[in-house]
């Protein structure tokens, strides 16, 4: 039986709608006069006066006038998100580092630790052990924990939104790996941990924060040793069905391709991976960051072999990228990670091949770009991933704190040389994993 809802019930779910509106205007643009908040939300004048008081009240704003520029008049107080009203935990887990930030509402990085792995396949326990180490010494930095609401993480793999399983890693040598369960008992807090595909998340951060903001219709190419995809597609982000989607690596584009890491042949990651730019260029294959390093001074010093690896690699970049432009109609193209590096190198070969032979309609509609936000990307699209909830829904935000309420859990203070894993019933509290 469908029953209306009661005219309370509207109004509250109205009243937590505007809330959401007015909080995700100024996470995104940063800090907004009153008429600038009535503007962009459509929302009356009275409404948004009463909205924000509300907002107030639970911290997560303050109102107040900036410094005067000179003009005649007195500037209007602008509203404000306070940065350690509510944190996310950011973590990236790369093919060369591991990654945790805090991340404060409006986007501000409070912390950021990097740190170098060895390439190659590592366990998942030594994985998530690292990140709760890394995890626990920026806690203790900042201090923030009685803000936190919520934990993402960005991966190189393919990952399930729904419960964060990595269904396959080739490059940590994971499969089916349940990585949002481990980390859950791992980190011993009752927030949710979101995971998403590191691409899926640059995407993210890029439309929100970099090169991509304003624009509904965006394709993020991310490469360090393999290739991966984000979407934004009508303004959303784009998953399929489960999560699995937008893994533009491995499309097929070479029949008589070499062997790729997923147990395919001839995926478009064999033509643009790394190590074919290495192997190119005259450096070892499996050489990473460094010889990425000599392979683009040599490049810039006008060595043939680097730029002829670099015209080989912009060439079948060009030709992937002709086929997604048919498809997906994008306005921007953003290259990130080491395409990002490169993209000077490779970009006027990408771009006579787009010429050749994508549709020409919206290939004069399509800019192809360096990534905005560099290495980090993805990292900030996680801490994106981690506020969503929050962005949705800020009313809960004055009810619920974060992190369970008791002292910092045990598994926080163990230095990393004596590293074990915490009991999978340390912190008592269930755990959610949402997408
Ligand atoms: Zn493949």
């Amino acid at each position: 039986m469908i029953r209306r809802d009661e005219p309370g019930q509207r109004s509250e779910t109205v009243r937590r709608a505007n809330l959401s509106a007015i909080v995700r205007e100024i996470h995104t643009n940063g800090p907004l006069s009153r008429s600038g908040l009535v503007s962009r939300t459509g929302l009356t004048r009275s409404a948004i006066r009463s909205l924000i008081g509300e907002l107030v009240d639970t911290g997560l704003v303050s109102e107040r006038r900036s410094a005067s520029l000179g003009t005649p008049g007195r500037p209007s107080p602008l509203v404000r998100l306070t940065p350690d009203s509510a944190v996310v935990l950011a973590m990236e887990i790369a093919v060369d580092s591991l990654a945790v930030g805090i991340v404060g509402l409006g986007g501000t990085v409070l912390e950021l630790i990097r740190v170098d792995r060895p390439r190659g396949h590592s366990s998942v326990d030594e994985v998530v052990d690292d990140l709760v180490e890394l995890a626990s010494v920026a806690r203790a930095r900042q201090q923030v924990d009685e803000a936190l609401v919520g934990i993402g993480v960005a991966v190189v793999g393919v990952v399930r939104r729904t419960d964060g399983l990595i269904a396959m890693a080739p490059n940590l040598g994971w499969h089916d790996v349940p990585l949002g369960d481990r980390l859950g008992r791992a980190m011993a807090v009752s927030v949710p941990i979101s995971i998403a595909n590191e691409a899926d998340l640059g995407a993210l951060a890029e439309h929100r924060r970099g090169a991509a903001v304003g624009l509904d219709d965006v394709l993020f190419l991310s490469g360090e040793v393999g290739v991966g995809g984000g979407l934004i597609v009508g303004g959303q982000p784009f998953t399929g069905a489960a999560g699995f989607g937008g893994e533009v690596g491995h499309i097929p584009v070479n029949p008589t391709g070499s062997m790729c890491r997923c147990g395919s042949f001839g995926c478009w990651e064999t033509e643009i991976g790394e190590e074919v730019l290495l192997e190119l260029a005259g450096h070892p294959r499996g050489g990473g960051r460094n010889e990425l390093d000599a392979v683009v001074r040599e490049a810039s010093d006008g060595s043939v072999a680097a730029l002829g690896a670099m015209d080989h690699v912009g060439r079948w970049l060009g030709l992937g990228l002709a086929g997604l432009v048919n498809v997906l109609n994008p306005r921007l193209i953003v290259l990130g990670g080491r395409f990002g590096r490169i993209h000077p190198f490779v970009i006027r070969s990408l771009e006579a091949e787009l010429d050749r032979r994508a549709l020409a309609a919206p290939r004069s509609m399509v800019r192809v770009v360096a990534t905005r936000l560099g290495a980090d990307a993805p990292l900030l699209g996680a801490a994106e991933l981690a506020f969503e909830p929050l962005l949705a829904d800020p009313a809960t935000r004055g009810q619920s704190r974060g992190v369970a309420g008791e002292p910092a859990p045990e598994p926080f203070m163990r230095p990393i040389s004596s590293a074990r894993r915490p009991s999978p019933d340390a912190g008592g509290e269930p755990r959610r994993v949402v997408a």
